[in-house]
């Protein structure tokens, strides 16, 4: 399939990637046991600190690399290897293909290489006239197939046997049967004379090791042993962010590596090669041996400081095993050649921005990846970046350049916000809250769920009335709403108030606060957002109060971890950023654990129906909040239901459900249906982003399911 030009025409092939019936069943599959097998691999392990290693270790080699490149070229050509720096993708296939024609090879075997795939080796060796051989199961499928690889390491995910079996029928001309352990049997049968003919074995690494000269692989199949020793001539191609300083450093990813990729605790195979090595066939009874580093904008990328962390990435393809949009749309419509998370930033940085431009958008900003990535690299952060930086570069388009004006106004957001109470009425239903007709703005795909009304009062019109007067308060705590609770959902603040009333909280509510910027960073506006923060830090002022809670899950997350990014490089405001991401806390976390609310608080009541819990990404990620809602509901005396996959992502995602509703509807559907599983006939959550899509979504299914923010269920029991 073509890279899509437009936005538009690319959420086009994302839906034809969701109809296929067969795709998301695998995906599904796939995605629910690489949860368990991963949990089950790092057990016992200390996976943080695994991570944190193996980010610093890399960090210290990337700003080395060309140092690093030199030291291994010595080392390497002193054991008879002759080593390449190619500086593109032509350049390097360039190389390969002239050291197949010095050598006089005309048949290659291949093992699994994600480099090779980025420079398209494949295409331009055969252009020469070379027959090239796949030799990993998964990629002589796809080869067989004209397709490119669906998964980084698992490259034909998205096939079946049966699909396979057919496959193996047309190339073999003989029926083939559909069980796996059969169809592997003829692959091997098929691929076994490959070797044995081939001249040349191009292989990948997955380490460069400079105090050894030598390269790493780490393979399931065996595959490349074969390629590496077989042929006369063996041409490794790795990019340069390969280079490991020490044996140990590469030792220590491969602790992480197959536990993260496939939920392995070991692989089954891992080769070291150092140096030419003894081969009958070759010149002077040595294998002719050429390591190809590829630069293809790495070394720029080194240089980089805001991106550098890219080159972490150690290709395990846990981004994408856990990434909710990956398991919707697949492979194929996740990345241009390397896929999932990391995928979409390397399309950007090695692809160019015409490949980059609307995958970059397709990401919901639910951290999945970030929490599993083997190299801790902030991912859905750079993903944001490089949207923005994409946006700088061709210009904004005009929806986001109105939102960033109309946000970045206080007044004139907020008066726009109370002026569409009187622009909603003919389109209100009065006995729902819910807009009966969808204005035109938003088209018929945002029909999957009923969007709520903005409230008649807003909680900041109302906070004069209703502010609890507290003598000689224990707490000193500023409220930050955010604008879907201050216009939309005021009742959800005013429950929070009335849960953390009676225990000696001063509130405030500064009149000075706005959106939290989230949705204009969201939208690659980050000249706005920035802005937005600044007014924020300063209306909020955290001298003057000892926390500030939010009942926003997403604001929260926002608040406290990009806020003092954004505003870091301004002196005047870089302090009061910090102090002011301190003292952010959300509101479960403040009523449990500062508050120390229990079932003394509550009013007891049997008979409870089921409360199911939709953790929100921004929570249980974005800030490592698990326990204190559960907690809480517990101590309320909700009976409290478990639901499959509590933590995944609902579809909201702010404006991400404007974009890509067709996803949106289809996260949605799968937390929905998780939830009537569960039998619950209520679900509390968090954050009113998931509220808004959680209720909407369950009023336009018929769900008889009530959705409350957490605040409203423990109000409704307070004594
Ligand atoms: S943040 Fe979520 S949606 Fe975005 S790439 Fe990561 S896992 Fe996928
Ligand atoms: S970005 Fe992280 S999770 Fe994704 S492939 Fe690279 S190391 Fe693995």
């Amino acid at each position: 399939m073509q890279d899509a030009d437009t936005l538009k025409e690319y959420r086009k092939q994302c839906q034809q990637a969701m109809d296929d019936e067969f795709l998301r069943q695998a995906m599904d599959s796939f995605a629910k046991a690489y949860r368990s097998n991963r949990v089950k691999a790092f057990s016992g392990m200390n996976e943080k600190e695994l991570i944190a290693e193996i980010a610093a270790a890399k960090d210290a080699a990337i700003v080395r690399l060309p140092e690093l490149y030199e030291e291994f070229r010595v080392k390497a050509e002193r054991a008879g290897v002759h080593v390449h720096l190619a500086r593109t993708a032509a350049e390097a296939n360039e190389i390969i293909c002239l050291i197949a024609k010095e050598h006089g090879c005309r048949r290659i075997v291949k093992s699994k290489s994600m480099t090779a795939e980025e420079t398209m080796l494949n295409h331009r060796l055969e252009a020469d006239g070379l027959t090239v051989t796949e030799t990993d199961l998964g990629e002589w499928i796809i080869q067989l197939r004209h397709e490119g690889p669906s998964h980084m390491v698992m490259p034909a995910i998205h096939l079946s046997r049966y699909q396979v079996a057919e496959l193996f029928t047309d190339v073999t001309r003989k029926q083939q049967d559909s069980d796996i352990e059969k169809l592997v049997k003829v692959a091997r049968r098929e691929l076994r004379a490959k070797y044995i003919e081939a001249d040349m074995g191009i292989s990948g690494a997955n380490f460069a090791v400079v105090e050894t000269g030598g390269i790493g692989i780490v393979t399931n199949e065996g595959n490349a042993r074969l390629v590496t020793t077989l042929p006369r001539v063996h041409v490794a191609l790795c990019g340069v962010d390969k280079l490991t300083p020490t044996l140990h450093d590469a030792l220590r990813i491969i602790k992480a590596l197959p536990r993260n990729a496939t939920g392995q605790a070991i692989t089954s195979y891992v080769t070291w090669i150092t140096g030419a090595n003894a081969c009958a066939a070759g010149p002077q009874g040595k294998k002719e041996y050429h390591i190809v580093f590829l630069d293809n904008g790495r070394l720029a990328l080194a240089r980089d400081p805001d991106f550098r962390q890219i080159l972490r990435c150690v290709r395990c393809g846990a981004c994408a095993n856990v990434c909710p949009v990956y398991r919707l749309v697949g492979g194929h419509r996740m990345g241009h050649i390397y896929i999932g998370a990391i995928g979409l930033l390397l399309t950007y940085f090695f692809h160019g921005r015409d490949k980059a431009k609307n995958l970059i958008q397709n990401c919901i900003n639910c951290g999945a990846c970030k929490e599993v990535c083997a190299a801790g690299i902030d991912l859905p952060g750079l993903i944001k970046k490089v949207h923005a930086r994409i946006q700088n570069e061709e210009g904004h388009p005009l929806p986001s350049v109105l939102l960033a004006k109309v946000m970045s106004n206080r007044k004139l957001f907020h008066t726009l916000l109370k002026t569409a109470r009187w622009g909603q009425k003919p389109v209100k239903d009065g006995s729902t809250g819910y807009l009966r007709h969808l204005p035109m703005i938003f088209g018929r795909e945002q029909n999957f769920r009923a969007l709520p009304v903005v409230a008649d009062q807003a909680f900041r019109d109302e906070w004069p009335a209703i502010r609890p007067q507290v003598d000689q308060p224990r707490y000193r705590v500023a409220l930050f709403s955010g604008c879907v609770q201050d216009f939309v959902y005021p009742e959800q603040l005013k429950a929070g108030v009335k849960v953390m009333s009676g225990h000696g909280v001063a509130m405030e509510y500064p009149m000075g606060q706005s959106c939290c910027g989230l949705p204009l960073v969201m939208m690659g506006e980050s000249k706005a957002a920035r802005d937005v923060a600044e007014q924020n830090v300063k209306a909020m002022d955290p001298a003057r109060c000892d926390y500030i809670v939010t009942l926003c899950a997403s604001c929260a997350s926002h608040l406290k971890h990009a806020y003092p990014k954004m505003l870091a490089g301004d002196p005047s405001l870089a302090e009061a950023a910090r102090a002011f991401a301190a003292k952010i806390i959300d509101f479960s976390s403040f009523v449990s654990e500062v508050l120390g609310v229990d079932r003394n608080d509550f009013r007891p009541q049997a008979g409870q129906a089921g409360t199911a819990y939709h953790s929100p990404c921004h929570l249980c990620r974005g800030l490592g909040v698990t326990e204190a809602p559960r907690r809480l509901l517990r101590e309320a005396g909700l009976n409290y239901v478990p639901s499959a996959e509590e933590d995944v992502c609902c579809g909201f995602g702010g404006t991400f459900s404007m974009k890509f509703p067709e996803e949106s509807r289809e996260l949605l559907k799968k937390k929905l249906d998780n939830v009537a599983a569960s039998g619950a006939g209520e679900l509390v959550t968090d954050c009113p982003g998931c509220v808004m899509q959680l209720r909407g979504g369950a009023e336009m299914r018929g769900d008889a399911l009530r959705v409350r923010h957490i605040a409203e269920a423990l109000a409704e029991r307070k004594k």
